[in-house]
C-alpha cells in the first residue's frame, strides 16, 4: 500500500465486542455482524432490509471477534509498534467507536487480571522487559504523562488540583512538534511505578466527573510515554533515540442528541462533536489525498495527533463495535470511517539526537554531580594523606595524579580522614582540659576553636552526604540494560515470546496473501479466454456472466453506499442546521439583551477593548491603558526658552528688554524681599521729637497702598532692590521706577 519507500499507511484493526446480557434477552436476531479472521474481513447485515439485499463487506488490516483475547490483539497488532517505540519512532494508538463498544476495554482492560490486560497496561510491560533485556551499554529513561480533552479544555490528570487547575495550552515547537505546555511528567523506573501513574490518573478522571460513564464517553483520554535511549555509536559518541507513544481512548463516536438542548448542554454537545468531526474531517481531507489544506487546527485532539495522521509517526487504530441490531447505523459509520483512515499515508522517522532530549541533560547533571564528589573525596584523602605525613610540606596535584586508582580505596580513604580527623580533634580537646598550666580564658578560647573545626567538619560530612544522594536519585532514574539477562527462566520466557511473535506474524502475512489471492483470483478469470471447441465458448461465456453478476452486485453494493453515504450527508447536514438555528436564536436573545439595556457607549468601550486571541480561541480584554503607550500620553511639559521657568513669547521678551507693562514679567510680579524696620533712634529733643513724628507719618502711609505697593517703604528707592536672579532684578528695576515716580 505505500507511495514511496519512507511511507507507510495507518493500520487499522476492527474488533467486536460480545453481546451483552442485555442485548441477548432483547430477542434472538443475533448479532448483526459477521467476521472473517482469515481474509480480515468483517461482513455487516442491515437488520432492516430485506433478506435479498446484498451484504456490506469491509476488509481491515486485522479483525478481532467476540471470542478474541487481549494478548491476540496487543501480539498482532500493537507490539510491532512498540518495538518500533523503542527503536526512536513515534507511535499512535487509538481506539474508536460508539460508547459502550470496548475502547476503554481495549486501552486499559482489567489491568489486575492478566487475560484482561488491555494495550497500556500489556505495553508498560513490553517497554520495561525490553529495557532489562537489553546490552548493557545502553542507558533508558522513561517519562509518562496522562491528560483529559473534555469540552476542548486540556486538563492535567497527574496534577494534584486536577479538579480546579487552569486549562492547559498547546504550543509548538520545530523540533518536537505539538505539545502541552506545563504538563506533568513523571520518571518511571519500572512497570509498578508507571502503573501508579495510571491509577492516579484515572481516579483524577473518575472524581472530576459526577458521572463516570457520562464523562468518559464525552472526553478523550491521552496517556503519553517518551522512552529515551542513549547508546554508543560507530563514531564511539553516545546517540540518544526518543520515542513517544500516544495512547488514545477517544470519546464515544455517536452523535450527541441535541433535540431540545439549550445553553451549556448545546455548546457542551457543539464541542464534543467538534473534536471528532475536526478528527473526521482531518482523516477524509488526508485519505482523499487530493485536499492541499487538513483543517487539523480546527480541534484540539487533531492537533495533538498531527504526528499521528499524515504525520512521521506510525499509527495503529482500532476501530470497535457492538454486534446490536439497534446500533446499525452507529457500527456502519464506524466501519465507513475506519475504512477511510486506511488510506492515510505516514512517513515515520527515527527520532535521533534531538535537541531536547532529557536523557542527555540528566547524563550531564549526573557527570557533573560525579565529579563535585570525587573532587571531594579526592580532597579528604589528601589532607589524610597530609595528617598522615605529619606537618611534611608537601602538596600534590591530586586530580591528575590519582587518576589511575580506585574509587573504592579513594572513598574508605575519605571516610577515614572524616573519622581520624575527629580523633584527632577530640584528643586535643582533652588535652587542652587537661593542661593545667593554661589560663582558665586561654582554655576556652582554644576549646572554642576546635568545636568550631569540628563543626566545620560536620558539615563538610553532611553536604558530602547531601550530595551523595542527590547523586543516587539522579542516577537511578537512568535505567540501565542488561540487568537480568542472566536468569535462565527470563530466558525461556524470551524465546517463547518471540516464538509467539513469529506465529503472529505469520497470522498477518498469511491474511494479506489470502486478501492478494482473493483480487487475483477475479483477474486471473479474463486470461482464460482462449477457447477451442462450442462447449468450451459456453464454459468461457458462462463465467464471464458470472463474472458480470459479480460485478453488477459490486455495483449495487456501491450503489447502496452512495445512498447511504448520501443519507448520512443529508442527515448531518439537517443537524448542522439545527445547531445552526438554535445558536441563531440564543444570538439574538443575546443582541436584544446588549441593544436594550446597555448603554451604547459602554457597548463601544467593551467592544474596542476585545481582541481575539486564536492560540487559545478566545475572545480577550486588552488592558485599559496599553502599558507602553501610558508615558506617550501624559502631556509633556512645553520646553521653556532658556532662562525662563516657562514659556514665553518673543513679543514678551522685547517688551521685558524694553522695560514695558508688568504683564510681561516671567515670574515675581511681586516684590518680595522683606520689609526692614526703621531705626528707632529718636533723640529727644523737641526738634527732634517733630523729625519723629513725620518720618512717623510716612510710615502709617494707608495700607491699601501695601501689597504691590511694597516699594514705597521707608527706605525704598529703585536702587535698593537686589535680586538674586538677574531677570528678576531686570524686571524689578523696571516696574519700579514708574512707581516711585508716583
Ligand atoms: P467504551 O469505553 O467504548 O464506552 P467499555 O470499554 O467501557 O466501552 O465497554 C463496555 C462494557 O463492555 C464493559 O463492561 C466491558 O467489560 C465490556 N466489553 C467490551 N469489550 C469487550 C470484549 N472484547 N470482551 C468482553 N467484554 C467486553
Ligand atoms: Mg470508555
Amino acid at each position: 500500500m505505500s507511495k514511496n519507500k519512507s511511507s507507510e499507511s495507518v493500520k487499522v484493526v476492527v474488533r467486536c465486542r460480545p453481546l451483552n446480557h442485555k442485548e441477548v434477552s432483547n430477542g434472538p436476531a443475533g448479532g448483526i455482524i459477521q467476521m472473517d479472521l482469515r481474509l480480515g474481513q468483517v461482513i455487516l447485515r442491515n437488520p432492516r432490509a430485506p433478506a435479498s439485499e446484498p451484504q456490506k463487506t469491509f476488509t481491515f488490516d486485522g479483525v478481532y471477534d467476540a471470542n478474541s483475547k487481549q494478548r491476540d490483539l496487543y501480539d498482532e497488532s500493537v507490539r510491532p509498534l512498540i518495538d518500533s517505540v523503542l527503536a526512536g519512532f513515534n507511535g499512535t494508538i487509538f481506539a474508536y467507536g460508539q460508547t459502550g463498544t470496548g475502547k476503554t476495554y481495549t486501552m486499559q482492560g482489567a489491568w489486575m487480571d492478566p487475560e484482561k490486560r488491555g494495550v497500556i497496561p500489556n505495553a508498560f510491560d513490553h517497554i520495561f522487559t525490553h529495557i532489562s533485556r537489553s546490552q548493557s551499554d545502553r542507558q533508558y529513561l522513561v517519562r509518562a504523562s496522562y491528560l483529559e480533552i473534555y469540552l476542548e479544555e486540556i486538563r492535567d490528570l497527574l496534577d494534584p488540583k486536577h479538579g480546579n487547575a487552569r486549562a492547559l495550552e498547546l504550543r509548538e515547537n520545530p523540533e518536537s512538534g505539538v505539545y502541552v505546555r506545563d504538563l506533568t511528567s513523571c520518571v518511571c523506573k519500572s512497570i509498578k511505578e508507571i502503573e501508579e501513574v495510571m491509577n492516579m490518573g484515572n481516579q483524577a478522571r473518575a472524581v472530576g466527573a459526577t458521572d463516570m460513564n457520562e464523562h468518559s464517553s464525552r472526553s478523550h483520554a491521552l496517556f503519553l510515554i517518551t522512552v529515551e535511549c542513549s547508546q554508543p555509536g560507530p563514531d564511539g559518541r553516545k546517540h540518544i533515540r526518543v520515542g513517544r507513544l500516544n495512547l488514545v481512548d477517544l470519546a464515544g463516536s455517536e452523535r450527541q442528541a441535541k433535540t431540545g438542548v439549550q445553553g451549556e448542554r448545546l455548546k457542551e454537545a457543539a464541542k464534543i462533536n467538534l473534536s471528532l468531526s475536526a478528527l473526521g474531517n482531518v482523516i477524509s481531507a488526508l485519505a482523499d489525498g487530493r485536499s492541499s489544506h487538513v483543517p487539523y487546527r480546527d480541534s484540539k485532539l487533531t492537533r495533538l495527533l498531527q504526528d499521528s495522521l499524515g504525520g512521521n509517526a506510525k499509527t495503529v487504530m482500532v476501530a470497535t463495535l457492538g454486534p446490536a441490531p439497534q446500533h446499525y447505523d452507529e457500527t456502519l459509520t464506524t466501519l465507513r470511517y475506519a475504512n477511510r483512515a486506511k488510506n492515510i499515508q505516514n512517513q515515520p522517522r527515527v527520532n535521533e539526537d534531538p535537541k531536547d532530549a532529557l536523557l542527555r541533560e540528566f547524563q550531564r547533571e549526573i557527570a557533573r554531580l560525579r565529579a563535585q564528589l570525587n573532587h571531594r573525596k579526592w580532597r579528604s584523602k589528601q589532607k589524610k594523606e597530609q595528617v598522615e605525613v605529619d606537618g611534611e610540606a608537601w602538596e600534590r596535584e591530586g586530580d591528575e595524579e590519582t587518576e589511575g586508582e580506585d574509587e573504592e580505596g579513594v572513598e574508605k580513604a575519605a571516610e577515614e580522614y572524616v573519622k581520624l580527623e575527629e580523633q584527632r580533634l577530640e584528643m586535643e580537646k582533652e588535652a587542652i582540659r587537661g593542661d593545667q598550666f593554661m589560663l582558665a580564658e586561654e582554655k576556652q578560647r582554644l576549646l572554642g576553636e576546635k568545636e568550631r573545626m569540628m563543626g566545620d567538619l560536620r558539615k563538610e560530612q553532611e553536604a558530602t552526604e547531601q550530595l551523595t544522594a542527590k547523586y543516587k536519585a539522579m542516577e537511578s532514574k537512568l535505567l540501565v540494560g542488561g540487568k537480568n539477562i542472566i536468569d535462565h527462566t527470563n530466558e525461556q520466557q524470551k524465546m517463547l515470546e518471540m516464538k509467539r511473535q513469529e506465529i503472529a506474524d505469520q497470522t498477518c502475512s498469511e491474511r494479506e496473501i489470502q486478501q492478494q489471492m482473493l483480487v487475483q483470483d477475479e483477474e486471473t478469470l479474463e486470461l482464460r479466454e482462449t477457447f477451442t471447441s462450442l462447449q468450451q465458448e459456453v464454459e468461457a461465456k458462462t463465467k464471464k456472466l458470472k463474472k458480470y453478476l459479480k460485478l453488477y452486485a459490486k455495483l449495487q453494493c456501491i450503489k447502496a453506499e452512495i445512498q447511504d453515504v448520501n443519507d448520512e450527508h443529508v442527515r448531518s447536514r439537517q443537524e448542522l442546521e439545527q445547531t445552526q438555528n438554535e445558536l441563531t436564536r440564543e444570538l439574538k436573545f443575546k443582541y436584544l439583551i446588549i441593544e436594550n439595556f446597555i448603554p451604547p457607549e459602554e457597548k463601544n468601550k467593551i467592544m474596542n477593548r476585545l481582541t481575539f486571541d486564536p492560540e487559545e480561541d478566545q475572545w480577550k480584554f486588552q488592558p485599559l491603558v496599553p502599558a507602553e503607550s501610558k508615558s506617550s500620553q501624559m502631556k509633556k511639559r512645553p520646553t521653556s526658552a532658556v532662562g525662563y521657568k516657562r514659556p514665553i513669547s518673543q513679543y514678551a521678551r522685547v517688551a521685558i528688554a524694553m522695560g514695558a507693562h508688568s504683564r510681561y514679567r516671567a515670574e515675581n510680579i511681586m516684590f518680595l524681599e522683606l520689609d526692614m524696620t526703621p531705626p528707632n533712634t529718636a533723640s529727644l529733643d523737641r526738634s527732634a521729637e517733630t523729625e519723629l513724628n513725620q518720618s512717623h507719618s510716612v510710615d502709617s502711609s494707608p495700607t491699601k497702598d501695601r501689597g504691590v505697593r511694597k516699594s514705597r517703604s521707608w527706605c525704598q528707592t529703585p536702587k535698593s532692590i537686589t535680586s538674586s536672579s538677574s531677570n528678576v532684578s531686570l524686571a524689578a528695576c523696571h516696574t519700579a521706577t514708574p512707581m516711585a515716580a508716583q
